[in-house]
């Protein structure tokens, strides 16, 4: 079972024990922060982590130390090690985002989710491996190199946070943060038996994360375990003046989360996702879940969303427009690759931008400026825009009549490296479970559910905006369910 993959086999103490540990002197940060980095070097060969921090670590672990041994609490996170995808603006390395275009870019300040953890003493000790700029589903599309599933070396991790999704089962820290604009932290954690938490859109500040599309990015934890998800989003969920679409947190928080009794839940099953092209053993663990959801008492009722087959269409439509737009600041002037035989400006945007963009970063510049143009933008983008909002319509009608809708994360188990690199479009489709609460802007969260031919399957549970809390609530219920 994937349960005993997820949480049976986890090398580090639940992230609250080991703050608690830490404060009262029983577990020194010094030595986790040492474990943290020896098994990053022991498993080198999955490829999950593109730098390591040792020496901003190790201070900032002999700083914690210290307040404990003065007597201060040290924080809800005290000690507590992390990874954070390379995405995010983080002082002590560089930030690429796993891109050639910011080989060396040292960040000027940090991401506000990487600035919240560390007041309440987590330390972050290595970013992680990503498709560059986030754009995939695999890590394939890193400009350095891809991570390895911890399970079978011979597949992909998924992406794009597969190095942060990797590195937490193959316990190198106790969380890692991931990014998700259209499923690259709920795909990830289904492929590598992780907890993977999409926030609903504006309760995670985008300060200092490296845009993609700046209207379905969304920061989040990849844990062991749904407390271990509850209690990192509660560290960093609220409003930041810095991203003026971050909206309020849940009065009651995001910890301290109810066992929920499932009699009387309404649990919808999404029809679409059913009948799109779905791997039968994916489907089995996945009725198998949802099975053991209804013996629990949950009322199981079948929900259709009408428009949800072309949400990957408008997904690959809107999110390139937006960062053919993002992208633009990359142009080789003020930080970043610059090109040196440049011989005038055009020369040295080009070069900038020709060199340093890898292929798909470059095919997503060229899809989002087209559907923008003049002449195409009525076809395309607004089009697209339209039947967003059909879709939001629709699943905001759905949650009149259920409380909760679930479904796959993803039509596969993890593939083989290089089996849908030939084909872009094949890629894309590995998003089309994922896409649709991102353009909605809805909670997400996937729990690992059970095996397939030896691999992990999670089954993604989704809520109405704002409903982070009840969301993370029937998470904890089914997750240990499905154990
Ligand atoms: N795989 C999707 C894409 O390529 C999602 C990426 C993401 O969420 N960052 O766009």
């Amino acid at each position: 079972m994937a349960g005993a993959v997820a949480v049976k086999d986890r090398q580090w103490l639940p992230i609250a024990e080991i703050a608690t540990q830490v404060n009262a002197g029983g577990l020194k940060a010094v030595d986790l922060v040492e474990q943290s980095l020896r098994t990053i070097a022991d498993k080198a060969e999955y490829q999950a982590i593109i730098a390591t921090l040792d020496d901003a670590a190790r201070a900032r672990a002999v700083a914690i130390d210290a307040q404990v041994a003065a007597g201060k609490s040290a924080g809800r996170l005290a000690g507590v090690p992390f990874i954070a995808k390379d995405n995010y603006l983080v002082f002590g390395a560089d930030t690429t985002a796993a891109s050639n275009i910011l080989r060396g870019f040292q960040a000027p300040y940090q991401s506000t989710v990487i600035n919240r953890l560390e007041a309440e003493g987590a330390i972050c000790v290595a970013k992680a491996n990503l498709d560059a700029f986030a754009h995939g589903g695999s890590t394939e599309n890193s400009d350095f190199f891809t991570t390895k599933n911890p399970h079978d070396l011979t597949r992909v991790p998924g992406g794009s946070s597969g190095g942060s999704a990797a590195a937490v089962i193959l316990d190198m820290a106790p969380f890692a943060l991931g990014t998700d604009t259209g499923g690259s932290i709920r795909q990830p954690a289904s492929f590598v038996g992780a907890v993977g938490f999409k926030p609903t859109y504006g309760t995670t500040s985008r300060s200092g994360v490296v845009a993609m599309a700046s209207s379905t990015d969304v920061m989040g934890p990849l844990t062991r375990s749904v407390d271990d998800a509850a209690l990192v989003y509660d560290v960093f969920a609220g409003p930041d003046l810095l991203d003026s679409t971050t909206i309020e947190r849940d009065s009651a928080g995001y910890t301290d989360l109810a066992a929920r009794d499932l009699h009387g839940v309404k649990i919808g099953v999404i029809k679409e996702y059913f009948e799109a092209s779905l791997d039968a053993g994916v489907r089995s663990v996945i009725e198998n879940g949802i099975a053991k959801l209804k013996a629990a008492g949950a009322e199981i009722i079948d929900v259709s969303l009408p428009s949800l087959p072309l949400a990957l269409a408008v997904y690959y439509i809107v999110v390139p427009a937006e960062i053919s737009s993002n992208l633009s600041r990359y142009d080789g002037q003020r930080y970043g690759y610059s090109n040196p035989d440049a011989k005038n400006l055009e020369d040295s945007y080009s070069g900038a931008r020709g060199r340093g963009f890898g292929k798909e970063a470059k095919r997503r510049i060229m899809i989002g400026t087209y559907v923008l143009s003049s002449g195409y933008y009525d076809a395309y983008y607004k089009k697209a825009q339209t039947v967003r909002t059909k879709l939001v319509n629709e699943f905001a009608e759905a949650f009149t009549q259920v409380d909760f809708l679930v479904g796959p994360t993803a039509p596969t188990t993890a593939f083989k490296i290089g089996e849908n690199t030939a084909d872009p479009l094949q890629m894309y489709l590995a998003d089309v479970m994922t896409v649709g609460p991102s353009l909605a802007g809805l909670t997400a969260i996937v729990v690992p559910t059970g095996l397939s031919d030896g691999l992990p399957v999670g089954m993604q549970l989704m809520a109405a905006q704002r409903a982070d809390r009840a969301l993370l609530e029937l998470a904890k219920c089914a997750e240990e369910l499905f154990v």
